[in-house]
């Protein structure tokens, strides 16, 4: 029949309407901005940078590798390497950006910077009251506001944030276990070598 799905439409409403004063649940709005609601995990609006420890710079994880800026669909990060070097999250020295742009009034969240990104530096964030006057500086958003750290990480995408976790940790102990294995392969190198076992009941040489 025609128009039948908008008036059992209208009957659901009617009917949530008219239960919503003795059953709190079938409420469906809140008084925004004063109730939010919580957001689900698997949110996503805009990138953010993940720093390690307290020090936004010094923990940043990113290494400037730019690979997210040339795949970025719209274009919309904009880098430009460091010209010296510090600590990466395994302690090896690394390049960082010494500028880290998004225009976040043209990126569309595709999230393809967060799956190309070989260091586990850039996620993305849930935040979305940005609004702004204006339109071009008030959303050209620099490293000292993406960069967050990963406390706030594990805050926003818990499960995400643990897993990257652990995968960081096994590779710290990847880097770190390779100059101890490469130190007992050469000192079994330089070693003397052992005399040949004798066999049972061989006399020894005098
Ligand atoms: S989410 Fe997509 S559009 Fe936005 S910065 Fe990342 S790659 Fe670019
Ligand atoms: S965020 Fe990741 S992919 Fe982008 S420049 Fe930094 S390390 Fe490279």
């Amino acid at each position: 029949m025609l128009g039948e799905a908008i008036i059992k439409g209208l009957a659901v409403t009617a009917k949530n309407f008219a239960l919503s004063y003795v059953s709190p649940e079938r409420l469906v709005t809140i008084q925004y901005p004063e109730e939010r609601q919580p957001l689900p995990e698997a949110t996503r609006q805009f990138p953010f940078l993940v720093y390690d420890g307290d020090d936004p710079h010094a923990g940043l994880r990113c290494v400037a590798c730019q690979i997210c800026e040339k795949e970025c669909p719209p274009q919309c990060i904009y880098i430009v390497k460091s010209k010296d070097k510090k600590p990466d999250h395994t302690g090896k020295p690394q390049f960082y950006p010494a500028v880290f742009d998004i225009d976040l009034s043209v990126c569309m969240s595709c999230q393809i910077c967060v799956e190309v990104c070989p260091f586990d530096a850039i996620k993305m964030d849930t935040e979305f009251e940005l609004s702004t006057t204006d339109r071009f500086a008030g959303l050209l958003y620099h490293k000292e506001q993406l960069a967050k750290s990963n406390a706030y990480y594990h805050k926003i995408h818990p499960t995400e944030a643990a897993e990257v976790d652990a995968r960081l940790a096994a590779e710290r102990a990847k880097v770190a276990a390779k100059p101890r294995a490469a130190s007992e392969t050469k000192a079994a190198a330089t070693a003397p070598a052992a005399p040949p076992a004798l066999a049972p009941g061989a006399a020894v040489a005098a």
